[in-house]
């Protein structure tokens, strides 16, 4: 599947706000937006007033960075949240925020998305006791998720979860860090995301 690859602060750069995309650096005085605030490239230095397609754009793009989603897929979860019987704007967020990579980016495990997501992909992770290695897999309440990596990645994991101890773990998620064991206790909220997201200007660009 295609990636972005180029420098991923050159993003938080272009929307003009922290992604958090590159673990802890982005909690550090080192991250790149503290330093530079202005939009990447030539036109970089101004940032021209948008129309309400541009809003709406920007917050599409905003997101679909955040969660390391490409346009097809982003479109899928648009598609599935507009056909659910809640509300599409929060059933959307609400599935981004199901996925797998996520999940263990936000139980500290992966210090990154783009880390949690090779995370799983190296089948370091178990739900209910099965090896998954789709990171876009979504997952449910009462899922068991488990860190099933051996020496070498184990030890890595390990100061992963070391240098994210003092991230708190969201309350739709159980984490028993002695037997390396979380447990999703409900699906996650609007308010479980930490960044603003105005996930209506999404609903209105693709209703377009
Ligand atoms: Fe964004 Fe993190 Fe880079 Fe800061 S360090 S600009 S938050 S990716």
């Amino acid at each position: 599947m295609a990636r972005y690859i180029d420098a991923v602060c050159r993003l938080c750069r272009r929307e003009g706000e922290k992604l958090f995309l590159k673990g802890t650096k982005c909690v550090s005085e080192k991250c790149t937006l503290a330093k530079r605030t202005n939009a990447p490239g030539q036109h970089g230095l101004s940032r021209q007033k948008l129309s309400n397609y541009g809003v709406q754009l920007r917050e599409k793009q905003k997101v679909k960075r955040i969660y390391g989603v490409l346009e097809k897929q982003f479109r899928r979860y648009f598609m599935i949240a507009s056909k659910s019987k809640g509300v599409t704007g929060k059933v959307l967020l609400q599935l981004l925020e199901r996925r797998l990579d996520n999940t263990i980016f936000k139980l500290g495990i992966g210090l990154s998305r783009p880390q949690a997501r090779q995370i799983v992909r190296h089948k370091f992770i178990s739900v209910n006791s099965r090896i998954v290695n789709i990171p876009s897999f979504l997952v449910n309440k009462e899922d068991v998720i488990e860190i099933k990596a051996k020496e070498q990645p184990l030890k890595k994991l390990r100061e992963n979860l070391e240098q994210a101890k003092d991230r708190t773990v969201p309350s739709w998620l159980e984490f028993d860090l002695t037997a390396l064991k979380a447990k999703v206790l409900r699906l996650p909220e609007k308010d479980d995301i930490p960044v603003v997201i105005q996930e209506q200007l999404i609903v209105e660009l693709y209703s377009k």
